[in-house]
Formats: C-alpha cells, structure tokens, sequence
C-alpha cells in the first residue's frame, strides 16, 4: 500500500509553498509536500531544520507566513487548534498525574461531553490498544516510562483524531525500550489506520517506524522518499551522509551515460556508479559508497571495475559485523563493514595489511556537488 504513488490518491495534508518566519529569521522555506491517509511520516533532520516548527503549523500553534496548508480538504488558515482533526502528543507526555491512567484517557472524552457509558467503551478500547487494561487504576507515577508513552498515546488517539503528530515521542526513553517501543508504536498505528507525523532527529528511528521520511535542512525539504529509497538512492551528499554510515571521495564526473564515472586520482581509473540528479561531464562530484557494499580481499579481484588498493589503519569487532579503516595511498581513508556470520564471510586481517577493496558497479553512487 504506496498512496504517494498512486495519482488518484487524495491527500489528507497539502502543504503548498508554506513558509515561516520569526522576524526576518526564515524557519521555513518554501515547503511543499503531501501526506496520505493511513502513513506514518516522519520529519527527520538535524536540531534547529525546522522539524517543530512545521509540525506546530499543521497542529495550529503557529501560522504560516506564507502559503497554504488544508487537511482533508479545508484550508486550515481560520481553524483553531481544537477545531482540526489533529492531535499533537508531547515528549514530556503532560499526563494529569492526579489521575488515574484510566481517567487520563477518558479526560479529553468527558470534556467532549461524551455519556458515560461511551467514555467508558473508549477508554476501555484504548487500554486494549495499548496493553495497559491492567494498570487502569494506577496514578502516572506508579507505572513506567514505557508505559506513560503508552498511556499518552492512547489518550492521543481517544478520540479518533484524523492526524497524530508525535514530537520525539520516544525521546524520555532509554534506547532498548525506544527500540521496543518503536514496534508497538507501527502496530498501533496500523491498527488504528491513524496518519502518524513523526519529528526525530533520530535517523535509525525514522528508517525504522516511518513509511516515508522527509529529511530536512535549514527550513528546506532535501528529499521525501520511503527509508529503502533515502538509503539507497540518497539525492544528495547531504542526505547520503545524515543517513547511515557512507564513504565519500571527491573528483570528477569523467563520463556520463547509463552509468557515471568520477575521476579521482591522477593515473588511476575511475569509479563507476549510479548518476544522481543534475550531473554534467566535467564538474565537481562526490563518489558516495555505503561501507556495507565494500568487498575486502587480499588478492586483487579482477571481476570488478571499482577496486582500489590500501593498508588497514584500524580494525573494529562488533560481534555481528567487523569494521576495517583502510588507508589509500591516493588519500581518502576507506571504512568498509563485513558480516561476520559465517566463516567464509570473516577473513582474518590484521593491522598493517595490504589488501584490497572493491564494489559493484551499481553499489556506489556519483552525487553532485
Ligand atoms: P530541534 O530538533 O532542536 O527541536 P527543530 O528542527 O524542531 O529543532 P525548530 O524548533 O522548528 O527546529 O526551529 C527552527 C528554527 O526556528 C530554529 O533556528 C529556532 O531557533 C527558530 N525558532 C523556532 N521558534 C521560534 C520563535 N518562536 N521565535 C524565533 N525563532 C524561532
């Protein structure tokens, strides 16, 4: 299910042109974007890109300087935060902690005006989705972190809000739970069929829960994509290097066809990759490789194009995989990554070691610059 890629689709947030400035500060630039019923978004991008500030936008705490936002359909211009079918959750959670988890959940229900026996259908609905049925009578300070993220999604979801935008949701909890949680968090959402609209600045986070992600820079949109495409086909240097681990050589583009090659080191062939956006015969580029792709072997492979030769600087175990740090004569300092799941797969190096390198082809990518 891709209803980006689907043209009949209809959005339920257009985001057209939307700027935001704070005095002669511009927040955000120019942003448009669509984002589909039923996905599970996230706005990814480094402290200050302006993240909050477009969320703050679609939640009505803020109003754009310019451009249009609509959400299912209505221009959001004149409409209050309490009159859109959105529902922003914190990351300080601000549950009521006088109340029980169960009237936390109802509270928003009951200022509804909504009788009791529905509050009590909802709130009881909601404890299921959650798993929290059996900790309904307990005050938030008698349960854990884990469970107060659980508690202030559900109250978020109460009453069934078209939207949900979560700012750094996950952002209290230590990392094994973060990672825990951020499955219950997918299964919620799928459950509920709930657009999610995510802010993190952590890229393993957003590759993990998110449908698409949209990586942002200085109040601007770098690319929209799903995390395979962000990963694998990053459109710039920039998203190549927020994203993952990645190796990146500058040079030249020497020839352009199906394929791109970078001149990058006097005498030496080039290296062959995938051509990104906006490239011409002659510019500067950069040659970005993830270290993953890298083959590491003591003799030279003669099936590949792209190998280069260097000695190993530094070697890293990390159980599942080693990391290997290899010094070329011509500069750059290589990282490749190789699994160490089977025998044939882990070879033993050592410091000091000439050995050889090589990819694929199509494994690398040629980037404007
Ligand atoms: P973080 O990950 O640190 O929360 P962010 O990407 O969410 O960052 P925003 O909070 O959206 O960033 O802020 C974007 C920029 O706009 C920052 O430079 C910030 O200082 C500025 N900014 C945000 N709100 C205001 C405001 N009310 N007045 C002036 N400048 C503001």
């Amino acid at each position: 299910f891709a209803p980006w890629k689907d043209d009949a689709a209809v959005p339920l947030i257009r985001i057209d042109q939307v700027s935001k400035r704070f005095g002669d500060f511009t927040a955000i630039d120019k942003i448009s974007l669509n984002i589909y019923p039923q996905e599970f978004f996230a706005l990814l991008g480094p402290s200050g890109c302006g993240k909050t500030t477009l969320m703050r936008m679609l939640a009505g705490f803020e109003k754009p300087s310019g451009g249009v936002i609509s959400i299912d359909g209505q221009d959001m211009v004149t409409v209050p935060p309490n009159k859109r079918a959105v529902n922003m959750m914190f990351q300080s959670y601000a549950l009521f902690p006088h109340l029980s988890v169960w009237d936390n959940i109802a509270f928003g229900l009951r200022r509804d005006g909504l009788d009791k026996d529905r509050v009590a259908a909802r709130v009881e609905e909601m404890l299921k989705l959650v798993q929290l049925g059996q900790f309904a009578r307990r005050k938030p300070h008698q349960i854990s972190g884990g469970q107060r993220q659980r508690v202030a999604l559900a109250r978020s979801l109460a009453k069934a809000p078209k939207l949900l935008l979560l700012d750094e949701p996950l952002g209290a909890l230590d990392k094994k739970l973060r990672q825990e949680t951020q499955f219950e968090l997918m299964d919620i959402q799928e459950k509920t069929g709930t657009t999610f609209v995510i802010v993190t600045h952590d890229q393993e986070e957003a590759m993990t829960v998110a449908s698409r992600v949209a990586v942002m820079d200085q109040g601007k949109l770098i690319q929209v994509e799903t995390p395979q495409v962000i990963y694998e086909q990053p459109n710039s240097v920039y998203v190549a290097d927020f994203i993952g681990d990645v190796n990146l050589i500058p040079g030249s583009v020497s020839e352009l066809g199906g394929g791109a090659a970078l001149a990058w080191a006097e005498g030496k062939p080039p290296l062959l990759g995938q051509p990104g956006a906006s490239l011409a015969k002659g510019q500067n580029a950069t040659f970005a490789i993830r270290p993953e792709k890298i083959a590491i072997s003591a003799e030279e492979p003669q099936d590949r194009n792209n190998r280069v030769q260097g000695k190993i600087l530094e070697i890293g175990y990390l159980g599942n995989l080693s990391t290997y740090h290899v010094e070329l004569p011509e500069g750059p300092v290589i990282k490749c990554e190789v699994g160490n799941r089977s025998r044939v797969e882990r070879r033993d190096f050592t410091w000091e070691d000439e050995v050889w390198l090589s990819w694929s082809d199509t494994a690398g990518l040629v980037l404007a610059r």
